[in-house]
């Protein structure tokens, strides 16, 4: 072959199917390849038994199935473990396995660094470096549940878009790859148990929304009036609370399913009782729950943590209107699992 061997996991069953068609193959091995490399974690195509030996030859030959490298594997006294990926061009991206009682959560990164320069995450301070593509995307989820199958835990069960990039900033990567995540030919994991997390980019919520992939949402709202949040989320500056909120209420929603409001508390920034109350009175109308997280420090941020006292005051008011409102500790701080941290010290460490 003198063409580029081209990395599988790069097709959709689509693609795949007339790929192979193409090169004289039957349309109904890109199911086999398909169960082979996302059901059975299969990384040659060696491995793929039911297909006739001269045919796995062929495949090898036009096909690659590449992975990316598990860097680092973290545990922290909570249970949270905490994967770094290389990629291919060496740059490292960082996933985050959270286990709870009833769900195995995976945190993925959808974008190396990030444009969107909120002031209280870490994540920003290292700017952008490039979107991720789908392969690399999904990979994650591949390369984690891969690992826990080998050492016979409990499989993933819930994904969320929270880990580094914003996801909606790289929309055609992270739909294709979310396409992969919750079709059954794929990684099969429902859409009710995928959640990709915004910071507000009005015009890709409705895309969102249109496309009818019935993913969760979560937005990064943050703030209760639009002077704060242009101040510590520049995305509020191109859209404000109003038109955010807006896209909220338009945005299509199953049957039982609600959007998540996700809230950093910072200190004396956000957190007055009278925010609690300013934002019940934005949420009215909306099917929602807010998910309140402490500030978690890194060396440098110019904000803090509220008191414990203050966040539960907050917390009452949201619970006092009849919300949802959980308070998100950020969990496996003492492996910095939180918000671009491992990435952060493995870049210091590593050669
Ligand atoms: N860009 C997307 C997803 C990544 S951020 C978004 O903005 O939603 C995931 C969540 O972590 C967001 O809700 C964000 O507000 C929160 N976050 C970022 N830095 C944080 C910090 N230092 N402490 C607590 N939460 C933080």
């Amino acid at each position: 072959m003198t063409t580029k061997a081209i990395p599988i996991k790069t097709l959709s069953f689509d693609e795949l199917k007339e790929k192979l068609v193409t090169m004289g193959l039957k349309a109904y091995r890109a199911g086999q390849i398909f169960a082979w490399i996302y059901h059975q974690h299969a990384v040659s195509f060696n491995e793929m038994t039911n297909i006739a030996k001269a045919e796995r030859e062929l495949l090898a030959a036009v096909f690659t199935i590449t992975a990316p490298t598990v860097l680092l594997v973290e545990r922290s006294s909570d249970g949270t473990r905490k994967f770094l990926f290389r990629l291919d061009d060496g740059h490292t991206v960082e996933s985050v396995l959270i286990p709870d009682e009833d769900r195995q959560t995976l945190c993925i990164s959808s974008q190396v660094g990030c444009r969107q320069a909120c002031r209280f995450c870490l994540t920003a301070q290292s700017g952008f470096i490039r979107d991720l593509k789908a392969s690399e995307i999904s990979d994650q989820v591949l390369e984690v549940s891969r690992v826990l199958r080998r050492e016979g835990s409990r499989d993933i069960t819930n994904i969320v878009l929270m880990g580094m990039g914003e996801p909606l900033a790289n929309f055609a990567e992270v739909t294709r790859a979310l396409r992969t995540i919750t079709s059954d030919k794929g990684l099969g994991i429902s859409p009710r148990r995928v959640t990709v997390s915004t910071s507000g980019l009005v015009p890709e919520i409705g895309k969102l929304g249109a496309l009818g992939l019935r993913v969760n949402l979560a937005v990064s709202l943050n703030a209760s009036t639009d002077e704060v949040r242009d101040r510590i989320m520049p995305v509020n500056m191109r859209y404000p609370i109003r038109e955010l909120l807006a896209a909220c209420r338009r945005f299509p929603l199953e049957p039982r399913r609600r959007i998540t409001f996700e809230y950093v508390l910072l200190k004396k920034v956000n957190d007055s009782p009278e925010d609690a109350l300013r934002l019940v009175k934005l949420l009215r109308g909306i099917k929602c729950k807010v998910n309140l997280i402490p500030f978690n420090p890194f060396p440098g941020s110019e904000f803090q943590r509220p008191d414990d006292a203050v966040v539960r005051r907050f917390q009452q008011v949201l619970l006092d209107h009849h919300y949802t409102a959980p308070v998100r500790e950020s969990r496996g701080r003492d492996i910095s699992a939180a918000c671009g941290q491992l990435r952060e010290r493995a870049a210091s460490a590593l050669p």
